[in-house]
Parts: structure tokens; sequence; C-alpha cells
């Protein structure tokens, strides 16, 4: 019988947008072009706390070459007046020293991208040998600064999404397997 919880919640609350199995497709896709782009290279994926962490371990499962991970947190100012100036406060910092490193940020979302051109400039004030950027979901109608990003999952609408890492803003639906749209 199917889960339940799933039956529930996909029916009363939340819409599919990204059902699993495009999910997992998509995520080999992305984890082959990580694998070929990094052959014979050190390769270190840092994620982005907590949103990118279901992502990120469906990601690395794919990539056969050696890598070390490691772990950052941010929380954005979002007093209203502070996020407009894109300003990011680090909650918790990397264990590893990056310096010399090839460094591949792993995110769940770039929206505006303050967030990520924040991160990107205290990385690389800590001069890694390469940075580049996998996001699984882009919402690039959004964007108010240029983020450059080398792996895109998925473009997707406008719409505020839940579900595969990604929370409701209280902590829920991160459990989903699947990227939804909470129904108003
Ligand atoms: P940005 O700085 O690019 O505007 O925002 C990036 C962060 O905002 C993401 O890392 C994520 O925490 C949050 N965010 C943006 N859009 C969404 C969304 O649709 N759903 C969820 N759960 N978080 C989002």
């Amino acid at each position: 019988m199917d889960n339940p919880l799933l039956y529930t919640v996909t029916n009363n609350d939340i819409d599919t947008l990204i059902d699993p199995k495009t999910l997992q497709t998509r995520i080999t896709e992305l984890a082959k072009d990580i694998t070929r782009d990094y052959q014979n290279q050190d390769l270190l994926m840092v994620c982005i706390l907590r949103g990118g962490v279901v992502f990120l371990t469906d990601l690395m499962r794919n990539i056969p070459i050696p890598h070390l991970i490691d772990f950052m947190a941010v929380s954005s100012y979002i007093d209203g007046r502070t996020k407009s100036e894109g300003r990011v406060r680090i909650t918790m910092d990397l264990l590893t020293d990056i310096e010399d490193m090839n460094v591949l940020l792993v995110e769940d979302i770039v929206d505006t991208g303050y967030t990520l051109r924040q991160v990107l400039e205290l990385l690389n004030s800590r001069s890694p040998r390469s940075l580049r950027v996998c996001t699984l979901l882009d919402k690039h109608e959004r964007r108010e600064v240029e983020v450059n990003i080398d792996y895109v999952g998925f473009q997707i609408p406008d719409k505020f999404v839940v579900g595969y890492g990604l929370d409701d803003q209280d902590g829920h639906w991160r459990n989903l397997p699947y990227i939804g749209v909470a129904r108003k």
C-alpha cells in the first residue's frame, strides 16, 4: 500500500511540482557531469544547511570519484531592509581549510541570488583553487543579483516550494521525497 502520510500530504496540502523519479533522473545526470569535470582532481563538496542536505546525499551517492564533504549554515537577515542589502550571517562555518582546493558549493535553491553571492565572496576570500556552484532549483525570474551557476537541476517558476530538504520556514516538509507547492 502507498505510504498513507504521503497520500494525505499529496492530496490535501501540497501539489507536486517535481516528482521523485524526475528528481532522481536529473540528479544522476548532474552527477555524471560533475564526475566528468572533476576526473583526476580533488573535490570538496560544500553543502549549505539545512535545505541542501537531502540533495547532497543523493548527489554524492551518484559520484563515484573520491571526494570530501563539508557543511556550512547561513541565515538571511529577513527584516526586509537587510534582505535587500543582501546580507547573510554565517551561523556555522566549515571545518575544512579550502585553500588550494576545488570546491563545489551545493545549494538547494537560488532565488534572488543574495545568499549565494555572499557565500561565494566569503569562500573566494579563502583562496580555493576553483569554486563552482551546483543548485538543485533555480528561480531565475526572481534574480536580483547576477551570480554564475555551473550546474542547475531545474528552472522553476516563482512559487514557494517545499520538500526534498526545503521547509515551509517552520521546519516542516523537508522529508517529502518530491518538490511541492503548498496550497493556500
Ligand atoms: P536568495 O538569497 O537567493 O534570495 O535565497 C536563497 C534562500 O532562500 C534559499 O537557500 C532558501 O533557504 C530560501 N528560499 C528561497 N526560495 C525558497 C522556496 O521557494 N522555498 C523554500 N523552502 N526556501 C526558499
